[in-house]
């Protein structure tokens, strides 16, 4: 493959009539030459084609569509750099107190949607430390679709997370929704997620991007792999390089499910990306009979861990509650996706 040098980046792909002679490549790049840029050129089985490196502005001031033997000039956008698998092969493991996601390392994170209370929330941690989780989630702040729905004990359920953590000392992942709440959460947070509805708010994502805080940013519910890619590049581009992408689900016409998880979501980032890739199958399924099914296909399609909500009593829940796993299921849930882990030569980080 054609490789990048600082400024001098491939800006464009030119693609030679399968008949172009050699002398028509050479005139190629010798226009190449004269605009201040350079050529690699890789002969294929249909037609060479021709890598155009130089800096921003050449494409621009060359034009090469109508010259002879030329077929097309496509130009090579590059909107994600420094996430992109050729910046950096291998693939990157997050540590958070001691636990790993990525690689070898599953992540099996689970807890409360919402924090509702102390008891609740306490309840759910010690379910989720008893079935071997590698991290506690729970919302102190929820985007809610509408006003008037339980937005979240703020503050209050920063504090009772704090105390989940220090009893069971598993790292704790929580929303940041509004970059004023910043300071506050990330002095709390293990891991901040940045919600599928904020994956596009380009500021909160600068904002995470200068903390030290490892970041989950999950998909917009209709944003493409690429955008999801992009959206990381905005927090890796301030200088956090620990981001994990969740894979969440996405609108389609299908109503059997809440969002369609798009499984076919991860092999393709893990193709384009070396940052791990998560599925949430609680919120993709919206109904906790089909969770099970969907965690173990996340860890059959290669995803790096999986996040899942889970309640003492679901039907009591103010957020989400058809989706939530019950408390008392979760260590044959966890035994059934540990045994599955292991098929894939990994383990619970
Ligand atoms: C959540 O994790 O509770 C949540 C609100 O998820 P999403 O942003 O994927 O809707
Ligand atoms: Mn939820």
């Amino acid at each position: 493959m054609i490789e990048t040098n600082g400024a001098q980046e491939l800006q464009f792909l030119i693609v030679m009539d399968a008949e172009a002679a050699d002398d028509q490549v050479e005139d190629v790049l010798a226009r190449l030459a004269e605009a201040g840029a350079s050529g690699r050129v890789a002969p294929g089985r249909e037609s060479t084609v021709i890598g155009a490196i130089g800096d921003h502005g050449l494409l621009g001031t060359l034009s090469l569509d109508g010259i002879a033997g030329v077929d097309r000039v496509q130009p090579v956008s590059k909107p994600y750099k420094l996430v992109s698998r050729e910046t950096s092969p291998e693939s990157t493991v997050i540590q958070v107190r001691g636990r790993r996601l990525g690689g070898r390392h599953f992540g099996l994170i689970m807890g409360p949607c919402t924090v509702e209370s102390r008891e609740q929330t306490l309840a759910t941690a010690r379910a989720v430390h008893a079935a071997g989780s590698s991290m506690l989630r729970g919302g102190a702040f929820k985007p809610r679709s509408s006003p008037y729905s339980f937005r979240g004990l703020g503050t209050e359920a920063l504090e009772i997370l704090a105390e989940a953590r220090e009893e069971t000392g598993l790292p704790v992942v929580t929303e940041l929704l509004d970059p004023r709440h910043m300071e506050l959460v990330a002095e709390m947070a293990d891991v901040i997620q940045i919600g599928a509805r904020n994956m596009s708010n380009f500021l909160l994502l600068s904002e995470v991007g200068k903390t030290d805080r490892p970041v989950l940013l999950k998909r917009g519910p209709s944003a493409s792999v690429d955008e999801l890619l992009m959206a990381a590049e905005y927090i890796v581009k301030e200088g956090n390089p620990r981001v994990i992408l969740c894979e969440r689900g996405i609108r389609t016409f299908e109503s059997a499910t809440r969002f369609t998880l798009d499984i076919g979501a991860v092999p393709v980032l893990k193709e384009r990306t070396h940052l791990p890739v998560i599925i949430d199958p609680s919120h993709a399924a919206g109904r906790r009979e089909l969770v099970p099914a969907l965690a173990r296909a996340a860890v059959a399609v290669g995803a790096d861990g999986i996040i899942v909500e889970a309640h003492p009593q679901p039907e009591e829940a103010l957020c989400d509650a058809p989706q939530l796993l019950r408390n008392a299921d979760l260590i044959a849930f966890a035994d059934d996706i540990r045994a599955h882990v292991a098929l894939m030569d990994k383990e619970i980080g």
